[in-house]
C-alpha cells in the first residue's frame, strides 16, 4: 500500500516540468474537451466541494477553502484566488469507475417467449481533473478489486481504460487527512497522466505541470508553458513540506492491522456500537468500499424485468443476509465487520489495505466516529472495561 514516490523528492525537475498560469489551465480543459474527453472537476454545490462535469476553468471553486472534523464540514473563504486550496469533499472518483447504480440486464417478454439484452460497457472518455493522492490510492486499490483476479469487472475495466488523470498535490489538508500515514500523499509520485502542483501566488495562481505519460506529455506540449526553474520546484516542495507538517492525524496501518485482529471481542467494539447509527455514510463516502447489491424490478403491464446493481454497505441488515436470516445483527457486528475488514483482512484480500487516509468517514459520519481513535484504543486499552472508555 505504502507509495514511497509520495514522499517529496528532492531530485532536479524532470525535462516534461512546466509551468503556467490559469490561461494554460484553461486551455489544458478546452484541449481535453475537443479530444472528446467528458472533463470532470471539483466545483462548489450546497456548500461543499463536488465532482461534477464542467465545461471551463470558470466553474473550479475559486478562492474557496474548507474545515473539517468529526461530523462537520464548512467552505470557508481564502485570501487568494487558489482552484485547488482545499482537501477532499464528500464525493470521490468512485462513482465515476463504480457507478452507484448500473442496469446489468434487461428481460422483454414477446408472444412465444422473451428475450435478454445486457447494456454495453462504458466506453465514454473521461477527464479527471483535481485527484488527490488519497483518492489516486484509492482508485488503485479499485483496481486490485474490480480489475484483477478470475473475474474482472468488465464496465469498471472499460472506464478505468478511458480515463484520463489530472492530479492535483495538496497543499492544504484538513484536521481528519492522514494520508501521510498510508503513504499516500500529499505529494504525489506515480499514477497520473500530468500532475498539477498549484502554487496559490495570490490573484494569481500558478501551476507546475508533471507529464506522468506520453499523452499527458503531448498535451502539455500543446499549452503556452515554460520550463520549471529551481526556485519553483523549491516553492513547490516548501508547499509540501508544510502540508505534510500540518497533518496532525496518524494511524500505522501494519500496528492497526495485527491489533484489530487480535481483538475481535474487545469491550470497545460495544462501546462504538453503542454510539453508531449504522447509517452507512462512511461506506457511501469512502472511495475504496466496493459492496453492491442487486434490484430485481418485474413490470407486469410492459412484460419487462431488470436487474441492476447498487451500491450497498456492510452496515445494512439485508447486506449479511443468508439463508435464515442476517448473520450480522448488531451494531457491533455490522461495525467490527467494516473495520476488520477495512484494515485487517483487505490486506489478506487484495495485499494492501482498503484505506487511503483520506478522512472522509470521519468527517461524514453523523456522529463523528473516527476510525484512527478507535484503532488507537484498541491499541492502548486492550481489553479494558466499557467504564474505562474515554
Ligand atoms: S476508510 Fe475512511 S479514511 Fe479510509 S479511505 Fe475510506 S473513507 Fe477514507
Ligand atoms: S460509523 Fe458513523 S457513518 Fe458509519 S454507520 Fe456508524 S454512524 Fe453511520
Amino acid at each position: 500500500m505504502k507509495n514511497p514516490e509520495a514522499s517529496i523528492p528532492a531530485t532536479h525537475p524532470s525535462p516534461y516540468f512546466v509551468r503556467f498560469d490559469i490561461e494554460g489551465l484553461k486551455r489544458l480543459i478546452e484541449t481535453l474537451k475537443q479530444e472528446g474527453y467528458e472533463v470532470l472537476g471539483p466545483t462548489v454545490r450546497d456548500g461543499a466541494i463536488v465532482i461534477e462535469p464542467i465545461e471551463s476553468v470558470s466553474q473550479l471553486p475559486c478562492g474557496v477553502g474548507d474545515e473539517q472534523s468529526g461530523g462537520r464540514y464548512r467552505l470557508t473563504q481564502r485570501s487568494d484566488r487558489s482552484r485547488f486550496g482545499y482537501a477532499v469533499g464528500p464525493t470521490s472518483w468512485k462513482r465515476f469507475l463504480f457507478p452507484p447504480n448500473r442496469l446489468l440486464w434487461r428481460a422483454t417478454q414477446h408472444e412465444r417467449g422473451f428475450s435478454v439484452e445486457t447494456p454495453p460497457v462504458d466506453s465514454q472518455r473521461r477527464a479527471f481533473v483535481g485527484v488527490r493522492g488519497c483518492d489516486l490510492a484509492a482508485i488503485r486499490i479499485q483496481d486490485r478489486v474490480f480489475c484483477g483476479g478470475a473475474n474482472p469487472d468488465p464496465d469498471y475495466v472499460s472506464r478505468r481504460k478511458q480515463t484520463f488523470i489530472v492530479a492535483v498535490e495538496c497543499g492544504s489538508p484538513v484536521q481528519t487527512c492522514f494520508c501521510t500515514s498510508m503513504g499516500t500523499g500529499p505529494a504525489i509520485g506515480d499514477g497520473f497522466d500530468i500532475r498539477l502542483t498549484e502554487i496559490p501566488d495570490g490573484e494569481n495562481p500558478y501551476y507546475l505541470g508533471l507529464a506522468g505519460s506520453e499523452y499527458g506529455a503531448q498535451l502539455l506540449s500543446q499549452i503556452d508553458a515554460i520550463q520549471v526553474n529551481e526556485s519553483e520546484f523549491a516553492e513547490r516542495n516548501a508547499i509540501l513540506a508544510s502540508a505534510a507538517a500540518q497533518i496532525t492525524r496518524h494511524l500505522d496501518p501494519d500496528h492497526a492491522r495485527a491489533v484489530i485482529l487480535e481483538n475481535p471481542e474487545h469491550s470497545r467494539w460495544d462501546e462504538v456500537a453503542s454510539r453508531c447509527l449504522t447509517c452507512g455514510n462512511c461506506t457511501q463516502v469512502c472511495p475504496t468500499c466496493f459492496c453492491s447489491t442487486v434490484d430485481d424490478v418485474t413490470d407486469l403491464t410492459t412484460g419487462v424485468a431488470e436487474r441492476s446493481r447498487r451500491w450497498d454497505s456492510c452496515f445494512t441488515m439485508e447486506h449479511s443476509h443468508v439463508h435464515g436470516g442476517a448473520v450480522r445483527r448488531s451494531p457491533r457486528s455490522r461495525y467490527r465487520q467494516w473495520l476488520s475488514h477495512k484494515l485487517g483482512s483487505w490486506w489478506e484480500q487484495f495485499g494492501t489495505a482498503g484505506c487511503s487516509g483520506c478522512g472522509r468517514c470521519i468527517v461524514w459520519c453523523p456522529v463523528g466516529i473516527d476510525l484512527t481513535e478507535e484503532v488507537a484504543y484498541l491499541a492502548t486499552k486492550r481489553d479494558a472495561p466499557p467504564e474505562d472508555a474515554p
